[in-house]
């Protein structure tokens, strides 16, 4: 990445996230201006690649343009960068055709895209899907409900999982523009951490898409490859929000009087602060490994096939395992540090661990990635580290 970038994106952070901000924990109904405000700086979608008129930057450069934004405020991190779940599909299993007339416009506008696979039912189990796409002569037709996907009412278009009419055990990954009739905004998510974004829970009645909008390969298998970037990505957001945690700590203990000094002078403090950044470097390098792997891979030019083969990257579910726990360690230390203003509105420590939150929740619970993990890196022994 070019030094100017991360520049731009420390700019726009002290610029629109630094203050008070109360605006991006307040529910908004329609994205706030801040989104325009990023968009300006050229970086909208920044890895989208070159050849369809975006930026082309690896998710190694993403890990630090993610932890700056979301030092700032987490759920503007989250809007901005979780298009890549749905893109890094259609980058990898659409037809070129698909990808000109979708992503090269997405990169020009600097637009949002959507992906919708869990369902009411189908969180964790996403075999449980109940949305179902039928052929139609030279089109698709796509019906269901799903419960939660952020930035669906603002995208472009949306990547939507749905189970097979004909084959049960079948699921495709389609594209469905947002203006296709019959998809329908059910409510926004009151949400209590990540405020600034807006996830949706979403109808689809009858959505007509030309077929070659179907991607290439099972839709399971297609989101969980999707989801190795969006995973690397949301474990890169709890790094800023504990490096925002540890920098009002500092501040606070400067001045809270403890005995004859200040919280500052105690070694107890030293001591909760060391761990702290041991915590947060742990947590940056092992984001910085998944994302290198990752574009490793991304580099290949039968990248498709390699990420078809191995699915789901171990680093990718260590990484969002890792920093949920470490970052929500952080979260609790911090809190702790404010004595009862912490469980106030008056500090922002209140709003950071409301937003921490989301990184052991949003694409698998640590329960589920736990299972994933034994399960693909573990019996299998060749698989072992
Ligand atoms: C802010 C936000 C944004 C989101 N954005 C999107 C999006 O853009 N697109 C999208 O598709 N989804 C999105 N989601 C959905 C999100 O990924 C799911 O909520 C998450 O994966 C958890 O699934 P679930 O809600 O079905 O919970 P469940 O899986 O039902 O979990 C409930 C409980 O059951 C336990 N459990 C489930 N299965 C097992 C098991 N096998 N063994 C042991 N325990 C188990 C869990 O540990 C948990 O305690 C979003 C959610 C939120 C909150």
């Amino acid at each position: 990445m070019n030094p100017q970038d991360l520049k731009a994106v420390r700019a726009f952070v002290k610029e629109c996230l630094s203050g008070p901000h109360a605006e991006l924990d307040a529910i908004e109904d329609k994205p706030a201006t801040v989104y325009e405000t990023f968009r300006q700086t050229g970086l909208a979608n920044w890895w989208l690649p070159e050849e369809l008129g975006g930026r082309g930057l690896g998710l190694e450069d993403s890990v630090e343009i993610v932890n700056e934004i979301a030092y700032g405020d987490a759920g503007v991190a989250f809007t901005l960068f979780i298009s890549v779940l749905g893109t890094s599909m259609v980058q990898l299993y659409g037809s070129e055709e698909l990808k000109a007339r979708h992503l090269q416009p997405l990169a020009a506008r600097g637009a949002f895209c959507a992906t919708l696979g869990s369902e009411r039912s189908a969180g964790s189990e996403l075999a449980k899907i109940e949305t179902v796409v039928v052929a139609d002569g030279e089109e698709l037709v796509v019906t269901g409900e799903k419960f939660f996907s952020t930035n669906t009412d603002f995208a472009d278009f949306l990547v939507v999982v749905a189970r097979s009419a004909t084959d049960p055990e079948s699921y495709e990954a389609v594209l469905i523009p947002r203006d296709t009739p019959g998809v329908e905004i059910v409510k926004r998510w009151d949400v209590i951490g990540l405020r600034a974004s807006h996830t949706y829970e979403v109808s689809l009645d009858g959505c007509r898409v030309p077929a070659a909008n179907r991607l290439d390969g099972s839709g399971l298998r297609l989101l969980e490859i999707g989801l190795n970037a969006s995973r690397i990505l949301i474990a890169a957001t709890a790094i800023g929000i504990a490096r925002r945690i540890r920098d009002h700590c500092m501040t606070y203990a400067k001045s809270k009087p403890l005995r004859d000094g200040v919280l500052m002078d105690s070694h107890v403090f030293a001591q909760r602060l060391g761990q702290m950044e041991m915590q947060i470097d742990v947590m940056k390098s092992h984001c910085l490994r998944a994302a290198r792997e990752y574009d490793a891979i991304m580099a290949d030019p039968g990248a498709a096939a390699v990420f078809h083969r191995q699915g789901t990257l171990k680093s990718a579910l260590t990484a969002k395992m890792f920093c949920g726990q470490a970052g929500w360690d952080v979260a609790s230390v911090g809190s702790e540090m404010f004595g009862g203003l912490g469980y106030t509105h008056e500090l922002p420590i209140g709003k950071l661990m409301r937003d921490m939150r989301y990184v052991s929740i949003v694409e698998g619970g640590d329960d589920i990635l736990r299972e994933l993990l034994f399960s693909r890196y573990v019996i299998p022994v060749p698989r072992r580290s």
